[in-house]
C-alpha cells in the first residue's frame, strides 16, 4: 500500500538519523531538506529552502543528499 502510494510520487520514504523509515506525506518533484523535530519527532518537508551546495572530493559522485534539520518545530516552539 504504502509502496504504491511512494511509486506514484504521493508519498516519499525518509530514513531518520537512527535508521527508521518514515513516510512523509507530500508530494515533492525536487530534492529538499528536511526538519527533524526533536520534541515530537515529526519530520517536516522544507520545500521552499534551497539545497546547499556540496563540493564533493575528487572521485566522488554525489547521487543524492539526504540532509537533516534538527530542532523544534512550529507547534512544539507554540506549546511548549
Ligand atoms: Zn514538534
Ligand atoms: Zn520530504
Amino acid at each position: 500500500m504504502l509502496i504504491a502510494f511512494e511509486n506514484s510520487g504521493l508519498i516519499h520514504r525518509v530514513l531518520t538519523s537512527d535508521g527508521i523509515i518514515r513516510y512523509s506525506f507530500t508530494r515533492t518533484e525536487k530534492e529538499h531538506l528536511h526538519f527533524v523535530c526533536d520534541k515530537c519527532k515529526s519530520i517536516i518537508c522544507l520545500n521552499d529552502i534551497d539545497l546547499p551546495k556540496i563540493d564533493m572530493p575528487d572521485g566522488y559522485t554525489l547521487s543524492k543528499t539526504d540532509l537533516f534539520l534538527h530542532g523544534t518545530c512550529k507547534l512544539c516552539n507554540k506549546f511548549k
